[in-house]
């Protein structure tokens, strides 16, 4: 890490703010991925990743960013026809991949900002056979939070598959694999995990992994099948990134000691600290803020605010960097329109008061 840099002023919603101790651990010299070293390192990341999902499944670690998971999820899912729900940019993505793996794709379309219900999901599902469905948890281009437990018990009565994009939600929002009875989640490393970015995770369920060995076109490098039977035996298929495997090991160990609830309550509080600011701040100023996901709806993670017609991002934000902290533009369509604070990671509400004390003073001005 740069010595000028603090932690604590740096807010994207991806990647994120990642503490000089976990950047440290990258420094460690390498070692063979085919040694009892690694596969000692290997075990005992198992055992840090495990609670994070809530799950006593091998966590796959893949050298990629959390796109690489999210086309294994396709390629390794039952065949047959995709239903994949749209409410941002990143679930738009994944029906994008399902397509470009020659998948046949409809997608169920809600506002952006706007998440999946149960009753419509049901009426979707019942209209026509889907083998398979696409979800995304924390939609990080609204900041809207969908309830994927519910979703996933919604697609299994209708015998479908549920693959879950949780890249902005793992680490930061509730997710208990076991208990919910999940066929896939998938993240990366660099949104609530707190790490830099450039490996990914995915976690899958023993009946989905038996029913995609047996169909081919699974690929090589994103084969589920292969990660599932290496992490085995606490191996990866092809040569690890081995220094993000080190902040990895360091991070967990930080997350071991918050407690993974604990961890999902700092995100809620940061949440919720974020939403009590925009009401205080319209009120104060007269600008009209507003997250653009409903109350309720919102992701523990992330925060997408409205801003006045009068004050487009690519004003603000500039202005918010000169005093010395980052946030995000909006994202695809609404890149202009809207901002982002990722409150996650390792994020506080001390920092998070940093942050938006910053946007409030150029609210102000
Ligand atoms: C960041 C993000 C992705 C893409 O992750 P990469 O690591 O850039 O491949 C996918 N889905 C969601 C919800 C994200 O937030």
């Amino acid at each position: 890490m740069t010595p000028t840099h603090t932690f604590g002023t740096f807010f994207l919603p991806g990647p994120t703010d990642v503490r000089e101790e976990v950047m440290a651990a990258m420094m460690q010299p390498m070692i063979a991925h085919r040694g009892s070293a690694f596969e000692q390192l290997f075990e005992r990341l198992q055992r840090g990743l495990r609670p994070v999902f809530k799950t006593e499944r091998p966590v796959y670690i893949s050298s990629s960013s959390a796109t690489g998971m999210m086309e294994a999820a396709i390629r390794c899912a039952p065949q047959g026809r995709v239903l994949s729900l749209v409410n941002g940019a990143f679930s738009e993505r994944f029906a994008h991949i399902a397509s470009m793996c020659a998948r046949d794709v409809d997608r169920y379309d809600v506002g952006w900002g706007q998440i999946h219900t149960i009753p419509q999901l049901e009426e979707r599902l019942s209209m026509r056979k889907y083998a398979v469905i696409t979800v995304v948890h924390s939609e990080t281009s609204t900041g809207a939070l969908n309830d994927v437990r519910a979703i996933s018990d919604c697609a299994h009565r209708h015998g479908v598959v549920c693959l879950i994009d949780s890249v902005s939600g793992a680490g930061g929002a509730e997710l208990r694999f076991d208990e919910w009875k999940l066929d896939y989640v998938l993240t990366g490393s660099q949104k609530a995990f707190a790490l830099p970015p450039g490996i990914s995770f995915g976690v899958a369920s023993s009946d989905f992994i038996d029913r995609a060995s047996g169909s081919s076109a699974r690929g090589v490098y994103f084969d589920l099948v292969e990660l599932d039977a290496y992490a085995r035996r606490n191996q990866t298929p092809s040569t690890p990134a081995l220094p993000l495997f080190y902040a990895l090991e360091v991070q967990l160990s930080a997350i071991a000691n918050e407690g993974i609830e604990a961890r999902w309550s700092r995100h809620k509080s940061m949440a919720a600290r974020t939403q009590d600011w925009i009401a205080k701040i319209s009120d104060e100023t007269g600008k009209r803020l507003a997250n653009i996901a409903p109350l309720g709806s919102q992701s523990p993670t992330v925060s997408t605010i409205r801003l006045p017609a009068d004050l487009p991002s690519e004003t603000f934000t500039p202005a918010v960097a000169k005093k010395g902290i980052v946030v995000g533009n909006g994202y695809g369509k609404l890149k202009s329109s809207t901002f982002r604070i990722g409150h996650m990671g390792d994020h506080t509400l001390d920092t998070l008061d940093r942050c938006l004390t910053a946007c409030a003073s150029v609210l102000r001005s």
